[in-house]
């Protein structure tokens, strides 16, 4: 890993885009190094690598964990047990148990939404429409803070497409009045910049390439 690079990236952010270290696929001792370096906020999609991480790094009392990774419905419970923030909750069903179980729990985890935007099938997310539609329920949910909408773009987009596809996470988070987008990641994190991401998730742009994707 190059710490370079991380410093570099951070010395190129806005004041207002903060920086998801993404660590799957890493061990403590890389996120231990980024952390003395003032890094708080890890991205993990894994939940058991995540919690063998989690309990290695216990003093690590700066650190904000962060669950990126497909949400599996029975794994809810532990999901709002062990992070502070979820990325990618990518349904109304899912939303809904989290927002129980969070209550249940007397936890408060800060939400992201996760949206398509496009067509490809390998990711998957909240249809804005649907997501519009129901919005007036989702905002009564009890136990749960939304801060703003996740978005993934297709690999193999140019500078533009990337750009005009963040652009409507961007747009679609503004008209429900939230403040967040968590988009870009080391392939598309300038565009994402330059769209108005607020949360940058970059993983292998920091620590390398890993074994697996
Ligand atoms: C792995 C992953 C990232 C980081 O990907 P890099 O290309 O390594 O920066 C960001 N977001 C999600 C949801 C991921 O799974």
């Amino acid at each position: 890993m190059e710490i370079s690079n991380y410093l570099q990236i951070k010395k190129k952010l806005p004041l207002n885009v903060n920086l998801l270290a993404v660590s799957k696929g890493f061990g403590i001792q890389e996120i231990k190094t980024i952390s003395n370096e003032g890094q708080n906020d890890f991205g993990e999609s894994r939940f058991q690598e995540a919690i063998e991480k989690k309990i290695l790094l216990k003093d690590f009392k700066n650190i904000k964990w962060h669950f990126i990774g497909r949400v599996q419905s029975n794994k809810i419970r532990k999901i709002v047990q062990n992070f502070e923030y979820i990325h990618s909750v990518d349904s109304y069903e899912k939303l809904t148990k989290i927002s129980n179980v969070a209550f249940e729990e007397n936890k408060n985890p800060k939400i992201m939404l996760q949206v398509k935007l496009s067509n490809d099938p390998s990711k998957g997310g909240f249809n804005p429409k649907v997501l519009i539609e129901k919005w007036d329920q989702i905002k009564q949910f009890k136990s749960i803070k939304i801060k703003g909408l996740m978005t993934i773009n297709p690999k193999g987009l140019s500078s533009n497409q990337n750009i005009k596809l963040f652009k409507k996470c961007r747009q679609l988070s503004d008209s429900l009045k939230l403040k967040d987008c968590s988009m870009g990641m080391s392939g598309d994190w300038e565009e994402a910049v330059k769209a108005g991401s607020t949360w940058l998730r970059v993983g292998s742009l920091i620590f390398g390439n890993r074994s697996y994707s």
